[in-house]
């Protein structure tokens, strides 16, 4: 199928009904947890067809939209429209201190200029707060949560002595310093003091057996999520960590599959440990590799990604940059040459 052939079968297809309901007990076929020892297997009910492929885009409305990000959304489009599934969107903001309005409106815009549609209504984090506050709440009641004091500079002075914990993919893997606090400790200091609530993973993984769940490249991946360390749930400020809000917007939205960049891989450890604790789907995971320049270094916003208002401003078809992407895809080794797309002058 051409990118064009895409093109024409999603413009032939509307908004269709949600066929099934996902993100409760029961609803999950085995045929997706092959015998991963869990104990959260579900039956395949007898009225299950076969699902519906669903996948999301779930921008973080912190700066506009670039190239890596409109890749992935690209992706999940080309899945989700090739097997006659759905393609939804959600907004992740839920750090309100950092996402703005105005990019959340910028992101429907750039993705509409691309030709890339969404299903659906679109879910937003910062709605959500009081579902995910339920979250924690109920793995505070399994006894899975303690509070953290800790200050970054305190993990990271931690990470950094002689013979300290390691470091992680996302920073200095935390020590453990409140696990072992008394019930007293913990009490009179957070009568006074902010802090986080963090999952004590050896306790949790005691209580699901070993995990594992399935990458489109990697296949069968057995699930590490101690890697990370004790991982907060609940932010100090924010009230839900990224991981949370993930596990249950995934449940919520139906899908069956999530499309991300490779750099999300390791996360995604940690987030099935989370279902398995929460009752909720595992979907499979489709993590692709990341857009490089010429250097081969990653296109990230950080590093002046062009992003799709500024191709939109130098006059750049959208079919153009839809059929650069297609090609990345299709040859994820061959580094993108932003030169096609429009003189540098302009990125
Ligand atoms: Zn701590």
């Amino acid at each position: 199928m051409t990118i064009h052939d895409v093109v024409r079968s999603a413009a032939a297809r509307g908004p269709r009904a949600h066929r099934r309901k996902h993100g409760r007990r029961g609803v999950r076929p085995r045929r997706t947890n092959p015998s991963d020892g869990t104990g959260f297997a579900r039956a395949l009910p007898s009225s299950s067809l076969v699902k519906m492929y669903v996948t999301r885009f779930a921008p973080s409305p912190t700066g506009p939209l670039h190239l890596g990000n409109a890749l992935s959304a690209f992706i999940g489009w080309s899945r989700a429209r090739e097997q006659g599934g759905r393609f939804l969107l959600r907004i992740e903001d839920i750090d309100t201190s950092r996402c703005r309005r105005e990019h959340d409106d910028a992101a429907r815009a750039d993705l509409a200029w691309l030709g890339l549609d969404w299903d659906g209504p679109v879910l937003r984090q910062s709605e959500r707060g009081a579902i995910y506050a339920e979250a924690i709440a109920r793995l505070r009641a399994m006894g899975l949560e303690y509070p953290c004091f800790c200050s970054r500079a305190d993990i990271a002075a931690a990470a950094s002595a002689p013979h300290g914990p390691a470091h992680g993919a996302d920073g200095p893997v935390y020590p453990g310093t409140c696990r072992h606090l008394s019930d007293a400790e913990r009490n009179r200091r957070m009568a006074s003091e902010a802090f986080a609530w963090r999952l004590d993973v050896a306790a949790a993984l005691a209580m699901t057996g070993p995990l594992a769940w399935h990458d489109s490249a990697a296949g069968h991946v057995p699930a590490d999520p101690g890697a990370a360390g004790d991982i907060v749930v609940g932010r100090k400020q924010i009230g839900v960590s990224y991981h949370l809000a993930v596990v249950f917007d995934d449940a919520a939205q139906g899908v069956t599959e999530v499309v991300r960049g490779a750099d999300l891989f390791e996360a995604t450890h940690v987030q099935r440990l989370l279902q398995a604790l929460l009752g909720l789907p595992t979907p499979r995971y489709h993590h692709h590799p990341l857009l490089t320049d010429s250097d081969g270094r990653r296109l990230a916003k950080r590093d002046g990604a062009p992003t799709l208002a500024a191709l939109r401003a130098a006059g750049v078809d959208p079919a153009t940059v839809r059929a650069a992407l297609r090609q990345a895809c299709a040859a994820p080794a061959t580094p993108w040459r932003l030169g096609e797309l429009a003189p540098p002058s302009h990125l």
